[in-house]
């Protein structure tokens, strides 16, 4: 339906243009031909500048970027009453031939029937030029100039309920009845129409009494309005993302998903981005040269292509380069690098296209929309690399007591859900006679010289900390008790064999109490049983292991 009306649209915009057009021409006085050239370059000039404004916003999910250029409205009703309808109206399809493209590849022909349906409205703008005529050229009255906001404001009006609104009820397949309720409720809409029709009031004024030179000065304030406008408009999308990037920061920090609000930020670049498979991926956290994937969105990729993904991310790391792509049999997988302010890679927007799929989105958006995860993405590991700092031991390197019981408390949630957790407390025997004999100095290079002893001796799923002093708390995931106990007489065993030596030269030893995490405890139930089971290795003679009597259900 929307395109019978867009080609009948373009069939009566030529018709009209061939029948009204060479009349139109020879009409012309010089002085009106200046005018309409200075309006038709302001007109292009909005196109090109595309400045948001204050019109009711049609689209289903309004954008900071506004669809229509306001301010051409007293531009247009200027060119209405001083040359007439058919230069108003081709005032009108320049404006929207002109208009910058919101994506690459919005085909001309897009645009010429765009274009096409604003002429049978110019048509009928005609029945009132007489009007509107008379009305500018009578004495300027504050009557005069109220009765010309009136009519030319219902003109504007009733085209947008009565064409402009239909069309895009058309178009989006949206009820018309709830445009209009929204377009009438806006009461924005109604102030600016009745503004825009005053200004034009006066550059017609000006235009026909003091000649086309000072009508086109009088238009020269809104290219100002309208360059204002779009670096305002700019400011403002740069807050919003700014306000995204810290919540999405937040969500990462809390551990939650950060799905939402990077889809908002990438929505704020562009909302078609969200629809290809993009995939956003960090780099570097932890201090590690490792790449980590954030969210994902849009259709699923084949395991083929996500693995030019990982190759594409790689080539990214090692080439320093801000874009690379690969191309296999699947598609092609291009990665566009996210830098924080300091220019440092900090990840990497991944966008997967199957052989075939359509580009929705130019590639310079996505490497936009890169720059914009960029800080974000610096941010997140500034934050996460001081927190985990927080929770390491720099004596000997390991999690501190805070970051052991935060491992405590993750793994409790798995011993909850079935899984199974046991906690070794290492304390090291006489270590007091160290510092007494030996002095503080060696005693702290003996601690980092143990710790390094059981880093060692436990696997990669393990969890040690410094606990306390002289205690270590080591968290076996998922270890029978056989095993458990195995790496508790491990660990003492490879103590004692280190090489660290009390004043008398004998090995040092250390005690263990073992404990295992059941269901209904909390982390410090654990604990406090592994510390009961120390001090009975202590009482038996040092050196030894003793598990707690209260074995995992
Ligand atoms: P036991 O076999 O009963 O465990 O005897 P112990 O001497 O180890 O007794 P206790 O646990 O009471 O003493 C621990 C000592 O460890 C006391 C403290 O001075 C020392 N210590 C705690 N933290 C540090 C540290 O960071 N560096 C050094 N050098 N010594 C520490
Ligand atoms: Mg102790
Ligand atoms: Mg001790």
């Amino acid at each position: 339906m929307y395109g019978i009306v867009r080609a009948v649209s373009l069939l009566a915009a030529l018709a009209l243009a061939a029948a009204f057009g060479p009349d139109a021409f020879r009409a012309l006085t010089p002085d009106q031909g200046l005018f309409a050239a200075g309006a038709f370059a302001v007109a292009i000039a909005f196109g090109l500048l595309r400045p948001p404004t204050a019109h009711f916003e049609r689209s289903v999910r309004p954008t900071p970027e506004s669809d229509r250029v306001g301010l051409l409205t007293p531009v247009l009703l200027s060119v209405l009453v001083v040359d007439g309808w058919f230069w108003a109206a081709a005032c009108n399809v320049l404006a929207y031939l002109f208009r910058a493209p919101r994506r690459r590849g919005q085909p001309i022909r897009e645009r010429i029937l765009g274009a096409a349906l604003r002429v049978p409205a110019w048509f009928a703008a005609q029945l009132i030029v007489p009007q509107l005529r008379a009305l500018v050229t009578a004495a300027p009255t504050l009557q005069m100039i109220l009765w010309f906001v009136a009519v030319a404001g219902s003109y504007v009006l009733l085209t947008d309920l009565f064409w402009i609104d239909p069309l895009t009820a058309l178009r989006q397949n949206r009820s018309l009845l709830r445009i209009w309720t929204h377009h009438l409720t806006d009461r924005a809409t109604m102030l600016t129409v009745a503004v825009e029709a005053a200004w034009a009031f006066v550059i017609t004024r000006v235009a026909l009494h003091e000649g086309p030179l000072l009508g086109l000065a009088a238009l020269a304030p809104l290219i100002v309005l309208a360059v204002t406008l779009v670096r305002f408009a700019r400011v403002n999308a740069r807050l919003h993302r700014l306000a995204l990037s810290r919540e999405a920061v937040d969500a990462m920090l809390r551990a939650t998903d950060p799905q939402p609000q990077m889809r908002s930020l990438l929505e704020s670049v562009n909302p078609r981005i969200v629809r290809e498979a993009v995939e956003v991926a960090a780099f570097g956290r932890a201090g590690t040269d490792r790449w980590s994937r954030v969210v994902r969105f849009g259709p699923p990729v084949v395991a083929e292509l996500e693995h030019l993904g990982a190759r594409v991310l790689l080539e990214l790391q090692v080439t320093g380069d801000d874009i690379a792509s690969d191309a296999g049999q699947d598609g092609i997988a291009t990665a566009y690098a996210a830098r924080d302010v300091q220019g440092r890679l900090r990840g990497a927007l991944v966008v997967y296209r199957a052989s075939g799929a359509a580009a929705q989105v130019a590639e310079r958006e996505f490497a936009r929309a890169a720059s914009e995860l960029g800080p974000l993405l610096g941010e997140y590991g500034a934050i996460a690399a001081t927190r985990s700092a927080a929770s390491v031991d720099t004596l000997t390197g390991l999690p501190n007591r805070r970051g052991v019981t935060r491992a405590l408390e993750d793994t409790m949630a798995l011993v909850r859900a079935g899984g199974s957790c046991s906690a070794l407390l290492l304390d090291v025997d006489h270590f007091k006679s160290i510092n007494d004999l030996l002095g503080h100095q060696t005693g702290d290079r003996a601690l980092a010289q143990i710790g390094r002893i059981i880093a060692d001796n436990i696997r990669g799923a393990d969890v040690a900390g410094r606990f306390g002093g002289e205690e270590f708390l080591v968290l076996l995931r998922d270890a029978g008790r056989e095993r458990t106990l195995q790496v508790a007489e491990r660990l003492r065993a490879a103590i004692q064999a280190g090489g660290v030596v009390y004043a008398d030269g004998k090995p040092v030893t250390i005690s263990v109490g073992v404990a295992y995490a059941r269901a209904a405890d909390g982390p410090h139930d654990v604990i406090e049983r592994a510390d009961r089971a120390l001090y009975r290795a202590k009482n038996a003679g040092r050196n030894c292991v003793v598990e707690s009597p209260l074995l995992a259900v």
